[in-house]
């Protein structure tokens, strides 16, 4: 709990709250917002609403007030959480992880950042240079990376669709030494892809655009101009700049660079390639664009030209070529487009990771080498129509509320053998039973689905629905209009529900199937394979293969994000967690509006009532007890200004007696426990009446 703030502010712990419900919850949300106060604790989670303007909290005698200093000390900021993670790393030799959620502008990015100059700002100033350095380099990838997993549009101004993990490490002075990158590209590749070519147009030279065979003209692409629009991105030029100047400063070379800009124009010119058909022959209508093509990618022509029109199948012991419809062959140039940008993307979070990973050898295998973690990453989602992606980040919040339970439950039952006080059992939802619903074998929706994919008659998303209604009629969890004819908000043969801890959710199976099969003909990957640019063919080991080595069909889509799921969590597991939630308090960007309404769901999809809940089941408070004397002496007369007992336990036990709460409190060989908030309220009250 956290003091020098005056209830004035509301509460400063929703632990502290009356009652857990949504009402008081809000309502203290509110407060606190209108009051300018953003940041609210659970326990040790920070609630954090964005306030849309300049807060003059971030600043060197700001950090002076948090170092060093515990939790509740001081008023609820990030600097505090991140101060605590820094101990529990140099005092503790912890691993520690701060996992930040929220929805798309709630302030995630801004989070971490200000948690990383807050580490910066107290380690140690010898080293500055150093932690200069390493800053320095984790915020430029920060700023390529959203360059190409962000699709500024000007209807949603900034959706990086996807979630980022970063590890920084420290050697055994606790000063950062170096860092790691994961991703978790969700989403919306087309739309970050769309917008970063845009960049290109409106930011590049046009000495490289004329050799890149690109006009300056967006209206010309067809990749650009989908549905007869020009969907326009913001600040393109500008950015332009700064993500070049971002990625020579992190240590990309020219060549590299250079490669990724003949990709995107490839992609470009990818969109605009038609095919026709003439007899029984399918052609390409646009033979300009394979030879611009073939110089992007350095290839032959008749590569290019083969890869988009035939497949290679293995039937038995023979090869053959197949020609591709013209349907087929449109199909297969948007996957290829869509696969090169997703190849890109992941190569440079590949490259960024050599170039900021530990160098020095000693530190990394003598020393101690500890990591602080953060994760920047989606929070619970609902739109108006939910598909593959919403299951994926949903699902991923599953497994982050299940680590939270397991943690948290953990933790606490530690402590209290730690404490000498008997268990006591927590109520709780426990979502295992929701994340079993998506992730078991066999019987797991994404099982179910890897199995429609690899029918081999109908592959149909409706096929798919029909395998979950056959394996999942009895789950509690799981419904559709099939198994609940009466629902007329589900749609026959496109629906299913799923009931998660943070509320229910429709989801519409249409593309499920096609977004989960990997959808790139191996004939395209032998292509970039065989490029004469060593980049371009670095970036695709398995286009090596030969066709008749191409055995084991790839993972799907839903499988790869379950298996970087599961290690995340295995990851984050193995450290001390803490928690940030952010909250968007309105669409229009004003630091004064809190719309209750949509605060209100976010509340509910981020789980925070059950957050409090878990964190009220135990004890609501635990305090040293000479801390606990040390704030509270002053409303007992055996201990104002000093007491005479055998020790500090003795003195808090008679407080606590003397004021009737006894039966509501544990006593540990260290700490105190209070049960119920109000036994807290109460003590703080009475001390305010006596300071
Ligand atoms: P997210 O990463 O969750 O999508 P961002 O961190 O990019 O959201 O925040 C979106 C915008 O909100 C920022 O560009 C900034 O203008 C504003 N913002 C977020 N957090 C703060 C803060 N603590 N103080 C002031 N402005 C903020
Ligand atoms: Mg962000």
């Amino acid at each position: 709990m956290a003091e020098h703030e005056s209830l004035e502010f509301g509460k400063a712990d929703f632990v502290l709250l009356d009652n857990v419900s949504m009402e008081e919850f809000m309502a203290n949300l509110k407060l606190r917002f209108e009051k300018g106060k953003i940041y609210t604790y659970i326990g040790e989670v920070v609630v954090s609403v964005n306030p849309y303007r300049a807060m003059n909290i971030y600043g060197r005698d700001t950090v002076e007030q948090y170092k060093g200093r515990e939790l509740y000390e001081r008023p609820p900021h990030l600097f505090a959480i991140a101060d605590a993670a820094y101990k529990a790393m140099k005092r503790r030799n912890k691993d520690t992880c701060i996992v930040i959620s929220g929805e798309s502008g709630a302030g995630k990015t801004e989070a971490s950042k200000y948690i990383m100059q807050y580490i910066a700002a107290i380690t140690n100033p010898n080293q500055r240079a150093e932690v200069e350095r390493v800053k320095n380099m984790l915020l430029k990838s920060n700023c390529v990376l959203e360059a190409f997993g962000n699709a500024k549009t000007n209807r949603n101004d900034n959706s990086s669709r996807f979630g980022k993990y970063m590890d920084i490490n420290f050697d055994f002075k606790g000063d950062p030494i170096g860092g790691h990158i994961s991703n978790y590209l969700l989403e919306k590749v087309q739309c970050c892809m769309f917008c970063l070519v845009h960049q290109l147009l409106r930011g590049a030279p046009d000495s490289l655009l004329r050799s890149l065979h690109i006009q300056k003209d967006p209206t010309v692409y067809n990749y650009i101009k989908v549905g007869g629009q020009i969907k326009s991105c913001i600040n393109d030029g500008a950015d332009f700049k700064a993500v070049a100047d971002a990625m020579k400063v992190i240590g990309f070379t020219g060549d590299e660079i250079q490669t990724a800009y003949k990709i995107l124009a490839t992609i470009l010119h990818l969109g605009n390639m038609t095919f026709g058909v003439d007899g029984d022959v399918t052609l390409i209508e646009t033979p300009k664009l394979v030879s611009v093509i073939r110089e992007l990618l350095s290839t032959k022509e008749e590569n290019v030209e083969k890869a988009l029109l035939y497949r290679t199948v293995a039937t038995g012991r023979d090869v053959i070529e197949k020609q591709h419809t013209e349907q087929e062959a449109s199909y297969g140039r948007d996957a290829l487009a869509k696969a090169m940008y997703e190849r890109l993307f992941c190569w440079i979070v590949g490259r960024i990771n050599d170039i900021i990973e530990v160098k020095n050898y000693d530190a990394r295998i003598h020393g101690k080498n500890t990591v602080i973690g953060v994760l920047d990453i989606y929070g619970f989602e609902i739109f108006q129509n939910n598909s593959f992606e919403q299951f994926c980040i949903n699902y991923c919040n599953e497994k982050l509320q299940q680590l939270f339970i397991q943690l948290v439950l953990k933790q606490e039952q530690e402590e209290y053998q730690r404490e000498g006080i008997p268990w006591k059992h927590i109520d709780y939802f426990n979502n295992q039973i929701i994340v079993d619903l998506v992730e078991q074998q066999h019987k797991g929706i994404i099982s179910v689905l890897d199995e429609a994919c690899m029918n081999v008659g109908k592959v149909t998303d409706e096929v798919f629905l029909q395998g979950l209604n056959g394996k999942l009629a009895k789950h509690a969890h799981y419904t559709s209009r099939k198994l609940s004819p009466t629902d007329k908000s589900l749609e026959f043969d496109r629906d299913f529900r799923i009931r998660h801890y943070a509320g229910d959710v429709v989801y519409s199976v249409v593309g499920f199937i096609d977004k989960n099969k990997d959808t790139l003909f191996q004939d395209f990957k032998r292509l970039l394979y065989n490029s004469a640019n060593p980049v371009l063919k670095g970036m695709w080991p398995e286009g090596k293969l030969s066709i008749t080595e191409v055995t084991k069909r790839p993972l799907t889509a839903a499988t790869l994000f379950k298996n970087s799921m599961i290690s995340l969590v295995e990851n984050l597991a193995s450290k001390e967690p803490y928690y940030v939630r952010c909250i968007k308090p309105n669409d229009v960007k004003s630091p004064l509006l809190f719309e209750q309404e949509r605060c209100r769901h976010q509340v509910e999809y981020l789980g925070l009532l059950e957050n409090v809940r878990v964190r009220r089941a135990g004890f609501a408070y635990r305090q040293t007890y000479p801390r606990f004397l040390q704030r509270y002496k002053m409303i007992s007369e055996f201990t104002w200004p000093n007491h005479d007992l055998p020790s500090d336990k003795d003195a808090v036990k008679r407080l606590l007696q003397g004021c009737g709460f006894d039966h509501d409190v544990a006593y540990g060989k260290t700490k105190v426990f209070i049960r119920t908030p109000r036994t807290l309220f109460s003590l703080e009250e009475q001390r305010a009446e006596m300071v």
